[in-house]
């Protein structure tokens, strides 16, 4: 596949064509959207990040006094941003998404599962309520959950994880069930110019032909991990649902947490998830109390699951 980088293309006859300015759309990012909209069943826009998918989702949509309810637990940085927004009125409370959201509120924002508690939302709650739902499916993928055939109006990703898959790539993406609500959506982001690169839409392409395999085998490997981390004397509590390469298990405290990062050697000691590497960070150093201070954050990634758990053993056995 070659990429297209042309900011402007000629005009037919006189007419604008399909493609003729970037900032309004371009053949990489137009297939990576066809690609997606087809894996979540449902109408797919592409974003630079998943926090700028958060930006125009929420800007193209709300209005000032509106409140959002949010997953407690959920993705640190989905409130960090909606926090941007509170200066021109825009409101968030957290609630319970195991439960019902809240009454008075114009969207309900959830994360399935949540990161990095790994709890799962009520969708038939959240979709009974009269505001529109996004789901938030970056840990769960198309390959495990699409929301849409859940009650969902968005799904929400960021693509900077499975769908991209290798750590070399930061997108975002909204997928909606509406065909209407994706043209509102891309009005406000091709007016607001929140619009993603070729050459990041063509590497999302490349994620996304591997994805399904990727992320079995993932989900296949934290299972086993998750299994053998309930076991060991170190580990107090497993978060795992039970599907997905995500998993989170809490130490003795923060100087324990330390150790384990540390004394890795085969498991990468950094942020994000979702990539062929695994990679485990503490997740306190982000997001302070809102986690308990021994919580790790596991993301696996393809490895042999028995090198992995060789790597977590010989860590935790330094404790
Ligand atoms: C990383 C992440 C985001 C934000 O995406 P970026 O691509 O980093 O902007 C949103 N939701 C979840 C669940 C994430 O893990």
């Amino acid at each position: 596949m070659a990429i297209d980088r042309s900011t402007i293309w000629p005009y037919e006859d006189g007419e604008p064509g399909e493609f003729y300015y970037q900032r309004y759309g371009h053949p990489a990012g137009a297939e990576a959207e066809r690609a997606l909209g087809a894996l979540d069943g449902g109408h797919a826009l592409v974003f630079p990040s998943g926090a700028g998918a958060t930006t125009a989702l929420v800007l193209a949509f709300l209005n000032p006094g509106d409140t959002v309810a949010l997953a407690e637990g959920a993705y640190f940085g989905t409130g960090v941003t909606l926090a941007q927004f509170e200066r021109w009125g825009l409101r968030y409370v957290e609630y319970d998404q195991t439960g019902a959201p809240p009454g008075d509120v114009q969207l309900v924002w959830t994360e399935a599962p949540s990161n990095p508690f790994l709890t799962m939302p009520d969708l038939d709650a959240a979709a009974a309520h009269p505001a529109p739902l996004v789901v938030d499916a970056t840990v769960a993928t198309p390959v495990h959950l699409r929301p849409l055939e859940h009650g969902a109006d968005f799904v929400l990703h960021s693509a900077t994880k499975y769908l991209g898959g290798h750590d070399d790539v930061l997108l975002g993406a909204v997928v909606c069930k509406r065909a209407d609500e994706a043209e509102r959506l891309r009005e406000f982001q091709t007016r607001s110019g929140i619009v993603a690169a070729p050459d990041a839409c063509w590497l999302l392409q490349r994620g996304l032909k591997t994805l399904e395999v990727r992320v079995r085998r993932q989900t296949e490997s934290a299972r086993e991990l998750a299994r053998r981390l309930e076991q060991h004397a170190k580990v107090a509590v497993v978060r795992y649902p039970g599907f997905g390469g995500l998993l989170s298990f809490d130490v003795d405290g923060a100087t324990a947490a330390r150790a384990v990062e540390t004394s890795l050697e085969l498991i990468t000691n950094a942020t994000s998830l979702g990539g062929v590497t695994s990679v485990l960070e503490a997740r306190a150093r982000w997001e302070g109390d809102r986690v308990p201070p021994g919580l790790l954050r596991l993301s696996v990634g393809l490895e042999p699951v028995d090198a992995l758990w060789a790597d977590l053993e010989q860590a935790l056995g330094r404790l």
